[in-house]
């Protein structure tokens, strides 16, 4: 269960502790808990802060379930310490929609996507393209161009969301992982 919020700061987190809980749909119950953090794709040495659980408290007069869900960073992967976008400006590059070269944007991103990465990626976005296609259909009709199903839908995704991260705006519009899988 994972929601998307733009920063971690109190205005955007305090009217997450008041919503229902999304496991056991009770109100009241939610208090701000641990931060979720990771490691990036680069070499960072430090871990990066992605986002915030949130707890559904059973503690004192707390009739919460105990459990957690996550707020993650808008620009967060749901299960991956990549970044939305270096996914994005990997598949601009790869679908070729980007004025930079393949090898400009490797170096600009300051690393080169290994052979393994870049198929796992792909694989995801092709597995996902139902879920985003239908995500952006009920807000604007594909585009009359593109060749092939994943590159219609990259073109989709970038009409819809024209400028900055694609993919960051998009799990911050529909709340949900860009990758269903
Ligand atoms: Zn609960």
């Amino acid at each position: 269960m994972v929601f998307f919020i733009s920063k971690l700061d109190d205005t955007e987190l305090i009217p997450y502790t008041l919503v229902q809980c999304p496991h056991c749909k009770q109100f009241g119950n939610l208090n701000r808990h641990d931060f979720l953090k990771g490691f990036g794709p680069a070499k960072q040495s430090t871990k990066a802060i992605r986002g915030k659980r949130l707890y559904c408290s059973n503690r004192g007069n707390k009739r919460g379930c105990g459990r957690t869900f996550a707020l993650l960073l808008l620009n967060q992967i749901y299960n991956s310490m990549v970044n939305t976008l270096l996914v994005s400006m990997f598949l601009a590059a790869f679908l070729g929609q980007c004025l930079l070269s393949k090898a400009g944007v490797w170096k600009q991103l300051g690393f080169t996507p290994d052979p393994e990465w870049a198929y796992r990626i792909l694989k995801r976005w092709e597995h996902s393209l139902p879920h985003i296609r239908e995500k952006l259909s009920s807000v604007h009709p594909p585009p009359n161009e593109g060749t092939g199903p994943l590159h219609q839908t990259w073109l989709h995704l970038i009409s819809v969301f024209e400028r900055g991260d694609p993919i960051a705006q998009f799990q911050l519009k529909f709340q949900t992982s860009i990758f269903s899988n």
